[in-house]
Protein backbone atom coordinates (compact mmCIF):
# COMPACT_ATOMS: atom_id res chain seq x y z
CA UNK A 1 0.00 0.00 0.00
CA UNK A 2 1.42 3.46 -0.81
CA UNK A 3 2.28 6.08 1.82
CA UNK A 4 0.83 9.44 1.75
CA UNK A 5 1.30 12.83 2.91
CA UNK A 6 -1.14 14.22 4.90
CA UNK A 7 -1.22 18.07 6.26
CA UNK A 8 -2.84 18.92 9.60
CA UNK A 9 -4.46 22.34 9.14
CA UNK A 10 -5.36 22.81 12.69
CA UNK A 11 -1.83 21.97 14.57
CA UNK A 12 0.28 22.24 11.07
CA UNK A 13 1.90 19.04 11.42
CA UNK A 14 2.67 17.37 8.19
CA UNK A 15 2.71 13.47 8.24
CA UNK A 16 2.79 10.04 6.27
CA UNK A 17 0.17 7.59 6.31
CA UNK A 18 -0.33 4.26 4.23
CA UNK A 19 -3.96 4.42 2.84
CA UNK A 20 -5.58 2.03 -0.01
CA UNK A 21 -5.36 4.17 -2.88
CA UNK A 22 -9.20 4.63 -3.58
CA UNK A 23 -9.60 6.02 0.24
CA UNK A 24 -6.23 8.48 0.46
CA UNK A 25 -8.41 11.31 -1.22
CA UNK A 26 -10.16 10.69 2.42
CA UNK A 27 -9.25 13.21 5.61
CA UNK A 28 -6.81 10.98 7.99
CA UNK A 29 -7.25 11.69 11.65
CA UNK A 30 -3.91 13.49 12.99
CA UNK A 31 -2.07 11.73 14.95
CA UNK A 32 -0.85 14.96 16.64
CA UNK A 33 -4.21 16.16 17.68
CA UNK A 34 -7.18 13.98 16.43
CA UNK A 35 -8.35 16.85 13.85
CA UNK A 36 -8.90 15.74 10.35
CA UNK A 37 -5.88 16.10 8.18
CA UNK A 38 -5.84 16.73 4.59
CA UNK A 39 -3.48 14.44 2.35
CA UNK A 40 -0.96 16.56 0.63
CA UNK A 41 -0.79 16.34 -2.75
CA UNK A 42 3.24 16.55 -3.64
CA UNK A 43 5.78 15.66 -6.10
CA UNK A 44 7.91 12.57 -4.12
CA UNK A 45 10.90 13.05 -6.63
CA UNK A 46 12.61 16.30 -4.63
CA UNK A 47 16.18 15.60 -3.60
CA UNK A 48 18.13 16.96 -0.82
CA UNK A 49 21.55 18.29 -1.38
CA UNK A 50 24.03 18.52 1.11
CA UNK A 51 23.98 22.04 2.69
CA UNK A 52 20.60 23.74 4.21
CA UNK A 53 21.20 27.22 3.97
CA UNK A 54 18.88 30.13 6.15
CA UNK A 55 16.83 29.16 8.83
CA UNK A 56 16.62 26.13 10.55
CA UNK A 57 13.57 24.47 8.95
CA UNK A 58 11.22 23.18 11.68
CA UNK A 59 9.91 19.79 12.23
CA UNK A 60 7.57 18.32 9.15
CA UNK A 61 6.72 15.47 10.73
CA UNK A 62 7.80 13.40 7.66
CA UNK A 63 10.29 10.85 8.57
CA UNK A 64 12.39 11.05 5.26
CA UNK A 65 12.59 14.63 5.34
CA UNK A 66 13.50 15.18 8.73
CA UNK A 67 16.10 12.73 8.65
CA UNK A 68 17.70 14.72 5.38
CA UNK A 69 17.44 17.79 7.70
CA UNK A 70 18.77 16.17 11.02
CA UNK A 71 21.67 15.16 9.45
CA UNK A 72 22.32 18.78 8.06
CA UNK A 73 21.78 20.52 10.99
CA UNK A 74 23.79 17.73 12.83
CA UNK A 75 26.72 18.56 10.83
CA UNK A 76 26.15 21.60 10.92
CA UNK A 77 26.37 21.69 14.93
CA UNK A 78 29.18 19.89 15.04
CA UNK A 79 30.95 22.50 12.99
CA UNK A 80 29.72 25.35 15.17
CA UNK A 81 30.62 23.28 18.46
CA UNK A 82 34.07 22.52 16.70
CA UNK A 83 34.53 26.57 16.81
CA UNK A 84 33.29 27.30 20.25
CA UNK A 85 35.41 24.54 21.95
CA UNK A 86 38.40 26.58 19.71
CA UNK A 87 37.12 29.64 20.93
CA UNK A 88 37.24 28.59 24.58
CA UNK A 89 40.98 26.80 24.14
CA UNK A 90 41.95 30.00 22.96
CA UNK A 91 40.72 32.16 25.89
CA UNK A 92 42.21 29.70 28.31
CA UNK A 93 45.53 29.51 26.58
CA UNK A 94 45.52 33.34 26.72
CA UNK A 95 44.32 32.95 31.15
CA UNK A 96 46.64 30.78 31.50
CA UNK A 97 50.14 32.82 29.66
CA UNK A 98 48.83 36.58 31.26
CA UNK A 99 48.51 36.13 35.25
CA UNK A 100 46.49 38.66 36.31
CA UNK A 101 43.71 38.57 33.22
CA UNK A 102 40.38 37.99 33.28
CA UNK A 103 37.85 37.15 30.88
CA UNK A 104 37.32 40.60 31.23
CA UNK A 105 40.26 41.88 29.91
CA UNK A 106 39.76 39.70 26.49
CA UNK A 107 38.69 41.21 23.50
CA UNK A 108 37.55 39.56 20.42
CA UNK A 109 39.15 40.47 17.15
CA UNK A 110 37.92 40.50 13.98
CA UNK A 111 39.68 37.50 12.87
CA UNK A 112 37.27 35.73 15.37
CA UNK A 113 40.97 35.60 17.77
CA UNK A 114 41.24 36.83 21.47
CA UNK A 115 43.39 39.31 22.59
CA UNK A 116 44.10 40.86 25.62
CA UNK A 117 43.29 44.39 25.98
CA UNK A 118 45.79 47.06 27.29
CA UNK A 119 45.25 49.00 30.92
CA UNK A 120 43.66 51.92 28.96
CA UNK A 121 41.77 49.94 26.23
CA UNK A 122 39.53 48.06 29.11
CA UNK A 123 39.29 51.12 30.80
CA UNK A 124 37.43 52.62 27.49
CA UNK A 125 35.32 49.71 27.01
CA UNK A 126 34.41 50.12 30.69
CA UNK A 127 33.69 53.89 30.23
CA UNK A 128 31.55 52.06 27.06
CA UNK A 129 29.72 50.16 29.36
CA UNK A 130 28.62 52.48 31.80
CA UNK A 131 27.55 54.83 29.48
CA UNK A 132 25.31 52.32 27.70
CA UNK A 133 23.51 51.46 31.03
CA UNK A 134 22.85 55.46 31.56
CA UNK A 135 21.29 55.28 28.53
CA UNK A 136 19.00 52.81 29.77
CA UNK A 137 20.37 49.46 28.37
CA UNK A 138 20.27 46.15 30.97
CA UNK A 139 23.26 45.50 32.63
CA UNK A 140 25.76 46.79 29.80
CA UNK A 141 26.39 43.31 27.87
CA UNK A 142 30.05 42.37 28.03
CA UNK A 143 31.98 42.32 24.82
CA UNK A 144 32.80 38.98 23.99
ZN1 LIG B 1 -3.32 18.19 14.11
Amino acid sequence: MPLYQYQCYACGLQFEAIAVANEARKSKKCTSCGELAKRRVTSTSFAFTKQVKGPTPTNTGVSAIDHDFDRVIAEDAKEKWGLIVQRQNRKRELLANNPGVTGHDLQKTAEGDYRVMSKKERHHVEVQRETFKDLGGVGGKPQE
